[in-house]
Order: structure tokens, then C-alpha cells, then sequence
């Protein structure tokens, strides 16, 4: 059996002397090297930037959400399918994003180091941007929440961080709430009690769990607010009892952000903001709502470095930002945990996405 690199550079094709997430090209093979992980898929989990713009792009600018033909599913999958065909790995060409996989371990290398055994259901935490996978047949599709169930195998490097399926939950479940495993870990991390905090986004997927586990954090003498997009999702965060105080406003208005923070907070601003938006241009809302020497966790991919750095700069504002790294000591654990915990969160997740 050949020796792998916990890595997996030993995979990459091209090109030569990168690691498999920014390769073009990746070894798809499914005869495993010494140190790694066999895995039968079940289901995809694609990123929710690189689902929509495999679906705009397949079916002429429709959305997941829209009513889609078949003809439409049968494009989506031609598209899937030529990736992973091109690339070994479902890396999206023009998003560069992957998504992750829920599966059944079906043979583990002799010098593999870790827990797993043959026959364990689990969910892959690295994305399938760098995840070498091979696609037999596309079964399904969930189009609405981005989750495709196929027939095919994936390989999962030494380096590769996943998550043992719980038996209390079910697997659509939890490969929902694993997705954003990243964003209520970090909350959890960095929410200090009697601190207030800003979950720009609440509404959402990881806006939710974020806000549970802040609340959790600051207790009773602390502060959590829930800025979401809409009346909707703003009403949906309510009905869950997981705030504060909430509101909705487009986060792209940074000073209506920061008006808004002044009067919720008398004047003091956040001392932690977590930015959980979908969209591109929230940055200097997160930090203007933030007070001087707080954190802004930016969980959000529509991120831009650059606008973050210089807009603190041209503002002088002293925050720490922090960029949304998806993976946290723990980050699975505390993020299923949430699920246990709160039965409305956990009956809206089941609604909503499983
Ligand atoms: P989601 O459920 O779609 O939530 C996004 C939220 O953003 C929605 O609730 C939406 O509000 C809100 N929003 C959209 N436009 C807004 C605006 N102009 N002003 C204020 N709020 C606005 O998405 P998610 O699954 O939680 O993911 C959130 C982000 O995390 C995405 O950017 C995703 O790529 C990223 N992500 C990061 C990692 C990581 O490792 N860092 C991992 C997974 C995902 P409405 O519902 O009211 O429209």
C-alpha cells in the first residue's frame, strides 16, 4: 500500500506542489493510500454560494427555491457531474467553494491514526473543494437546501476533520446544524458574561444557533441582540425566544447599524459582533456597531479582507477582527449540543433543513 502525506498532496494532479484544496486537479482513485479513510456517500451537502450558482448557471438563471423541471434537475446533475469529472473533487469552478458529505466509513489505511472504525456513519468537516470524490449516481436531490444524495465513494486524508453521526438526532439534521458548525463555537468561545452582543444575520442558519449560544454565555446580565434581514426572519429568531431585543435593517446601511447600536446599547456599542449575513458589503456595519477594543467575529464568506481592514483604518476604529475560520476546537459537539438543548431551535432546524 502506498504511504500518504496527512495532507494529501500525494492526490494532487495539478497543479504539482500545492495541497489538494487549491489544485485544478485531484487523484480520484478509490484505492486508498496507507493513512486514509475510505468513505460509501450518502449525501452531499454543497455549499449554499456554489448550489445557487450551479442551478443560475444549469437552468437559466433560476434559483434552488424556484420550481425546477426536470429537465432542470437533469442539467444540475450534468453540471455536478462534469466537475467531479474535470476536478476528482466537487470543487465549484467559479465559487471555489465545496460544501461537506455525510457517509459510511468503508475502509480504513494500516497507519490511519484516529477513533473510526468500519461501518461508522459520519460527516466530513473538511469541504469537498479539496475532499477527492467519485460520483456513480446522482439518487435525489433537496434542491431547496442544497443537499443531493448519491451513489459514490470519497476519500478522507489524516488531516481530515469529521464528525461521529449522533444517534439522537436525524442525519439531515445534523448534517444541517454541522454546515455552520464553525459560527456557534466561536460564539461560545468568545462571549464573556454580562457582555453585549450583536449577531448581524440572526435569522439565519448560524445567526440562530449564534445567538443561542451567545445568550447562553452573557446570562442575565448581559445583552444579546438579533439584527436580522427581514420582518421574516426577524419574527422567526422571536418565536424562539433566543434574544434580547431584535430588529431587522439591511446591513449594507452601516451608519443606520451603527445608530441602531448607539440607542440599544445607551451609547456604549457591542462588545462582540458576529456577522452571519449571506451578502457582500457588511463589513463596516459589523464595525461600527462594535465598541473600541471589541471583537468582530466574521463568519460570513461574502467577507472581504480587504474592506474590513481598510474600513476599521478609515474610521479608526481599534477592534480585533477575527476571520471565520469554519472550524473550532469542539465545533461539532457544542454546535449539536445547541439542537439537544433547545427543542424550538431543534424542531425549526427539522422543519427548515432536514
Ligand atoms: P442563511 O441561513 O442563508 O443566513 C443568512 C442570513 O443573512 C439570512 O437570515 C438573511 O436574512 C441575512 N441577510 C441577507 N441579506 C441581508 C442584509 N442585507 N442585511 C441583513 N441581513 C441579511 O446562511 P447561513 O447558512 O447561516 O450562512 C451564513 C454565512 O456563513 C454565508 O455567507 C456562508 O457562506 C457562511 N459560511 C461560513 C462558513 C465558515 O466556515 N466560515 C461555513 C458555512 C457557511 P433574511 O433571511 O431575512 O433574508
Amino acid at each position: 500500500m502506498k504511504k500518504g502525506c496527512p495532507y494529501g498532496t500525494h492526490r494532487v494532479i495539478s497543479p504539482k506542489g500545492v495541497l489538494p484544496q487549491p489544485a485544478d486537479v485531484i487523484d480520484n482513485t478509490m484505492e486508498i493510500y496507507d493513512n486514509e479513510v475510505l468513505i460509501d456517500v450518502k449525501t452531499l451537502n454543497v455549499d449554499s454560494a456554489s448550489f445557487t450558482e450551479i442551478v443560475r448557471r444549469s437552468c437559466n438563471g433560476k434559483k434552488p427555491t424556484d420550481d425546477l423541471t426536470a429537465e432542470d434537475i437533469q442539467a444540475i446533475k450534468d453540471t455536478m457531474l462534469g466537475i467531479v469529472a474535470k476536478a476528482g473533487k466537487h470543487k465549484n469552478p467559479w465559487t471555489g467553494s465545496g460544501g461537506m458529505l455525510i457517509g459510511t466509513v468503508k475502509e480504513i489505511g494500516p497507519a490511519y491514526v484516529g477513533d473510526l472504525k468500519v461501518g461508522d456513519k459520519i460527516a466530513t468537516l473538511v469541504s469537498l473543494s479539496l475532499t477527492p470524490l467519485v460520483i456513480e449516481e446522482i439518487l435525489e436531490m433537496r434542491p431547496a437546501i442544497d443537499q443531493v444524495d448519491i451513489k459514490g465513494q470519497a476519500i478522507l486524508f489524516q488531516s481530515g476533520i469529521y464528525a461521529v453521526l449522533p444517534e439522537d438526532m436525524e442525519e439531515g439534521l445534523a448534517l444541517s446544524a454541522l454546515d455552520v458548525a464553525g459560527a456557534p463555537a466561536q460564539a461560545a468561545k468568545l462571549v464573556q458574561s454580562g457582555q453585549k452582543v450583536l449577531v448581524i444575520g440572526g435569522g439565519g442558519k448560524s445567526g440562530l444557533l449564534c445567538l443561542y449560544e451567545a445568550k447562553k454565555r452573557a446570562g442575565v446580565t448581559g445583552l444579546v441582540v438579533c439584527a436580522a434581514g427581514s420582518q421574516k426572519s426577524e419574527d422567526r429568531a422571536r418565536s424562539l425566544d433566543l434574544a434580547d431585543a431584535y430588529f431587522h435593517l439591511d446591513a449594507t446601511d452601516a451608519v443606520s447599524m451603527y445608530n441602531k447600536a448607539m440607542e440599544l446599547t445607551d451609547g456604549e456599542l457591542f462588545d462582540v459582533v458576529i456577522n452571519c449575513v449571506n451578502i457582500e458589503n457588511t463589513e463596516m456595519a459589523s464595525i461600527l456597531a462594535t465598541k473600541d477594543e471589541g471583537t468582530v467575529y466574521f463568519f460570513s464568506m461574502a467577507t472581504s479582507f480587504t474592506k474590513a481592514a481598510l474600513g476599521a483604518e478609515g474610521v479608526g476604529k481599534d477592534v480585533n477582527m477575527i476571520v471565520g475560520n469554519g472550524y473550532t476546537k469542539g465545533h461539532a459537539a457544542i454546535t449539536l449540543q445547541c439542537l439537544r438543548e433547545h427543542e424550538g431551535l431543534r424542531n425549526l432546524f427539522k422543519e427548515m433543513y432536514a
